[in-house]
């Protein structure tokens, strides 16, 4: 898929003028297997690790549940559009450095002229792109490797780890002093189904968030349930595999179109909105959650070209049952339908108690519920249920002094947004958010190391020269005389 015969110039000038990464800065310990543990190898694990390097944080493990690089993250697999839907000039996981960006790789091998006529970075060469960075910048990522449980254990953490290999399975446990949850779009929660289909059997329905046979609905029709940009993408894959029929059926009266988080994408609102008071911060959630997440215009026109795909508006499922085991039943807006097959795209939702690695820590977190009360008519459970964020992204303690050991646990998902208005993970938060991740890494394993450190810093160290260099010139008044 990578394309390593294409010059990579730019990319070697890069690391060749910002030097050697610098050594393990941080002590050993007894007993501890990794500094970092960073749960997820997407582009997040991946930027991650590349920065904790730069940053001389040695013994850092990247881990992830899939089988190998193809299958984790979600260009290749879940995502199905063909731009992503951000903008094409956003910094990534670059760390600042142009020349290990998106548009040097994509001009080393498709030229300038081809980078300015692209409006969107189309999604294949996003994953190509990351490939690529993952491979020059030589980051190893153990596959196979799923988190099952977080065991706090004091200053450490004991990682309850689910390692495959072929088609057995080990359970480990190692130890390790911080983690990042990189884990994508579910990291603190899960596809979100509605009640109401709840009881279809996975023959009959499948949430975007799963791999979708599309090949098998040629000819059949299908529902997809929901208006924002999962549901429009899986109805176009669907269209354009050859299903017979294709119904969206949107609650809204109106498809999204209005992007209301586009008001704060300028450098001191993206800077600093976690510094928002709770109220401002809350209400721009609302805000967001009032105006709907809007699919860009070409996920909709890829759809509406298609004489067999109609479009239900005002259309919320009440009720869903299965017909002779073979269609999917239900009532809309006073019609009857059937479909062959139900597809939910219908989002996440954060609740930590459905995440397994949680399970022992969820109940002291901090949830924003925990924190601010809206007056009545601004309340929103499932905003409530976001987790209360420190300023690196970390949790924090539900009950003051109950569960120290949350601070080491940095939040990089969408669970992040209520704190800090973004969809963290997405590529629109990889240039603010994991800068001050690192930092507070960096900074709290610096200070936990504080006597090392100390005995580091007052340490005798050779002089550069001696004397001889400078003693001819040291003054002597009854040598300047005879001069
Ligand atoms: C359909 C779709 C379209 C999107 N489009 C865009 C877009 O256009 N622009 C944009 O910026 N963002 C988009 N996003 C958001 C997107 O998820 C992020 O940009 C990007 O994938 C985040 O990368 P990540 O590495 O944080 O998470 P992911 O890419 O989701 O990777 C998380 C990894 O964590 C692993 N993992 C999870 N749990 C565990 C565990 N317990 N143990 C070990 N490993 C685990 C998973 O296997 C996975 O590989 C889209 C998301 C989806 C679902």
């Amino acid at each position: 898929m990578t394309q390593f015969t294409q010059p990579d110039q730019h990319a070697l000038d890069t690391l060749r003028l910002i030097g050697p990464a610098p050594e393990n800065w941080v002590p050993p310990r007894d007993g501890i297997d990794h500094n970092v543990v960073i749960v997820g190898g997407g582009q997040t694990g991946a930027a991650f690790a590349f920065a904790l390097r730069r940053a001389g944080i040695g013994q850092v493990s990247v881990i992830d549940a899939a089988a190998d690089e193809g299958q984790a993250g979600v260009w290749l697999n879940r995502a199905r559009m063909n731009k992503l839907r951000t903008p094409k000039s956003l910094a990534g996981p670059e760390a600042g450095l142009p020349g290990l960006n998106f548009q040097a790789w994509y001009e080393a091998r498709f030229g300038a002229e081809s980078y300015a006529e692209i409006d969107r970075i189309p999604r294949t060469r996003w994953a190509e792109y990351l490939a690529w960075y993952r491979h020059f910048l030589e980051i190893p990522i153990r596959y196979g490797t799923r988190l099952t449980r977080i065991e706090p254990a004091g200053e450490h953490f004991r990682l309850h780890l689910e390692v495959r290999d072929g088609t057995a399975v080990r359970t480990v446990v190692e130890t390790a002093r911080k983690i990042v949850l990189g884990n994508g779009v579910a990291g603190n929660g899960g596809p979100n189904i509605p009640a109401v289909l709840k009881s279809l059997p996975p023959a009959l329905l499948a949430h975007t968030s799963e791999a979708i046979d599309f090949a098998a609905l040629r000819g059949k029709s299908v529902a997809v349930i929901g208006g924002a940009a999962s549901a429009f993408d899986a109805a176009g894959t669907a269209l354009e595999a050859g299903a017979g029929q294709v119904h969206l059926f949107a609650r809204r009266e109106r498809i999204a179109s209005v992007p209301v988080t586009r008001t704060r994408a300028y450098p001191g609102a993206y800077d600093n909105y976690f510094h928002l008071p709770d109220a401002i911060r809350w209400s721009q959630a609302r805000r967001f959650r009032h105006a709907g997440s809007t699919p860009p215009v070409d996920a909709v026109e890829r759809v509406t070209r298609f004489p067999n795909f109609h479009l239900h508006l005002g259309a919320p499922w009440t009720h869903a049952s299965v017909r002779d085991a073979q269609q999917v039943e239900t009532h809309v807006a006073g019609e009857s339908f059937a479909f062959d097959f139900v597809i939910a795209g219908t989002g996440y939702v954060v609740d930590l108690a459905l995440r397994p690695e949680l399970a022992q820590i969820a109940g002291h977190i901090r949830l924003w519920r925990d924190q601010y009360v809206p007056a009545a008519s601004d309340s929103d459970d499932a905003l409530g249920a976001h987790p209360y964020l420190g300023a690196a992204l970390e949790y924090l303690e539900k009950v003051e002094g109950d569960a120290p050991y949350l601070k080491n646990i940095h939040v990089y998902n969408p669970a992040a947004f209520v704190s800090f208005g973004l969809p963290v993970g997405d590529v629109p938060s990889m240039k603010r958010d994991i800068a001050a991740v690192v930092q507070r890494i960096s900074r709290d394993l610096f200070l936990a190391d504080l006597d090392a450190h100390e005995a580091r810093i007052h340490g005798d160290i050779a002089a550069d020269f001696d004397e001889s260099v400078y003693a001819q010139s040291v003054w002597q008044r009854d040598r300047a005389d005879v001069a």
